[in-house]
């Protein structure tokens, strides 16, 4: 059993994804070929947003916008320590400050309140500009974007989504990657809109924000490719990766509905035996993870050990909050700093999520978490 299957997604869109591959190999325009152009116009439609840029990869596509307003040594930049290292290495990467907020115990996403409280404590620190907030869609749910926009408003900071795991949801009648001043998503072969290799890309509805990522894309380009006007990047996608989101894009919105499937059986099933993820109303998940808790760190241990004995692969996203690895031992944070974040990450383990998990298959997971019920059934 696979934890995502890429497969039964290629046997279906074969003949359009070879197709497309093919075009590539004939014209030959490897760098920016016209494929790229028509995904890009594709993404801003499917999301609802003005520009999509695409480029190499979602930590890039977080690191653009970020280089763009000019962020950089004595800012400070809010996130979630509960998400994957890439949400704060870009900050980190352009000399500004990651300040982590807590996670809201059911969403598993920024708390809103404990963001207007970090914010207002760093301007009466006054050590710190704050500048931006990085809310993730953590596991495909959107963040409280309502919420978060009102503090950002507030204190004159920008949003920046990352959408890397939430591309294809649904906030109040939007799509992720709508919110915000801008929203980052990746394209890596797991995420819920994979293609084969690297990929990611910005949406925004702020035409000065996307001329100045064209230009970051490309070394800084200005009128034309022998003129620099900024430091930028090497951070294109690849025409061949556009071909294949192109034809995968086409399908996306009938996967969603299916992962939706899939993970209302899930919940049908283990919702006595374990935590099961909390959508809240007016919400669509992506579900690029469908991740359940456990009672604490042993009882998901042997939930994980018996899916193993029975073939089911499980992961554990995250082990470890960002504000405890030793990459950020500098910024002096410890246990017991994001309570929240701490609680969910020694209970929480994924389960396999793909749109093609078939029925049968489903059964099975849900009958081999919960064939200890009769002594552990929670009532
Ligand atoms: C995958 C991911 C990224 C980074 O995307 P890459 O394409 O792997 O660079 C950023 N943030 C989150 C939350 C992710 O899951």
């Amino acid at each position: 059993m696979q934890f995502i299957d890429l497969a039964e997604q290629y046997r279906l869109l074969k003949d359009e994804i070879d197709s497309n591959i093919g075009k590539v190999l004939n014209h030959g325009k490897f760098i920016m070929g016209p494929e790229v152009t028509e995904l890009e116009q594709k993404l801003a439609e499917f999301a609802g947003v003005k520009h999509a840029v695409t480029c190499s990869n979602g930590t890039d596509a977080l690191l653009m916008p970020l280089m763009a307003w000019g962020i950089g040594k004595g800012d400070a930049v809010f996130t979630t320590p509960f998400t994957f290292i890439a949400t704060s290495e870009v900050i980190s990467l352009l000399g500004a400050t990651p300040v982590f907020v807590d996670i809201d115990i059911n969403t598993y996403n920024i708390d809103p309140e404990r963001l207007n409280a970090a914010i207002q404590k760093t301007i009466d620190e006054g050590k710190l500009t704050s500048r931006a907030v990085i809310p993730v869609d953590l596991f495909g749910l959107p963040a409280d974007y309502d919420e978060i926009g009102a503090i950002a408003d507030k204190y004159g900071i920008k949003v920046l989504e990352d959408a890397a795991q939430g591309f294809g949801a649904v906030y109040k009648g939007r799509r992720a990657g709508s919110f915000g001043n801008a929203a980052g998503t990746s394209f890596f072969p797991a995420k819920p809109l994979g293609c084969y290799g690297d990929g990611g890309a910005i949406l925004t509805n702020d035409d000065e924000l996307a001329a100045e990522l064209k230009s970051i894309r490309l070394h800084g380009q200005g009128a034309d490719k022998y003129e620099n006007v900024r430091i930028g990047l090497n951070a294109r996608l690849d025409t061949l990766q556009a071909a294949i989101l192109l034809a995968k894009l086409k399908d996306f919105s009938h996967e969603i509905i299916l992962r939706n499937t899939v993970a209302a059986k899930y919940t049908a099933g283990l919702g006595k035996r374990v935590v099961t993820p909390y959508v809240p109303s007016g919400l669509m998940s992506a579900w690029a993870q469908f991740s359940v808790l456990a009672k604490d760190a042993e009882e998901r241990e042997s939930l994980q050990a018996r899916l193993k004995k029975a073939g089911i692969p499980t992961g554990v996203y995250y082990p470890k909050p960002l504000h405890l690895q030793t990459a950020y031992a500098s910024l002096g944070y410890k246990e017991g700093d994001f309570p929240n974040a701490e609680y969910v990450s020694r209970r929480i383990f994924s389960l396999p999520m793909h749109p093609y998990l078939k029925d049968e298959t489903i059964e099975l997971i849900i009958k081999v978490i919960c064939s200890d019920s009769s002594e552990n059934k929670i009532a």
